[in-house]
């Protein structure tokens, strides 16, 4: 049997939650205090999955690269390739704060939108 602990981020209260796991199944989950944090550290443990923060290089911008991130969280196990891929990539300005500059990148259920914005020369 694994115990893993977690603290959970879904809000402020921070509660310390414990999940025993034997072979691929939940037995018991402890320390939660509401079912959303429940949820997520079931997630956790089963599929755990991240916001994806990097940049991109522009193309023909004030600033060379603008800072980007996912719109969703993303598989954990999938966040290298997807930083790889966008390590490739180029975007042209002008953009635009929130601008979506790629749509589900790799078949990934998310969008890659900026989080600033990069005038054009
Ligand atoms: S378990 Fe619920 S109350 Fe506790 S931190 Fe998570 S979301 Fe907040």
């Amino acid at each position: 049997m694994t115990v893993y602990r977690f603290t959970c981020v879904i809000c402020p209260l921070s509660c310390s939650v414990e999940v025993e796991v034997e072979g691929d199944r939940i037995k018991e989950i402890r320390g939660f205090s509401c079912p959303r944090g429940k949820e997520w550290a079931v997630e956790e443990v089963l599929s755990p999955k991240r916001v994806v923060m990097t940049v991109i290089r522009v193309k023909g911008g004030k600033e060379p690269v603008v800072s980007v991130k996912t719109d969703s969280p993303i598989p954990k196990e999938r966040i290298r390739e997807l930083m790889s891929y966008l390590a490739t990539l180029e975007v042209e300005a002008p953009i635009s704060i929130g601008q979506v500059l790629i749509e589900r990148p790799l078949g990934l259920e998310t969008k890659v939108v900026a989080t600033r914005s990069v005038e054009a020369v």
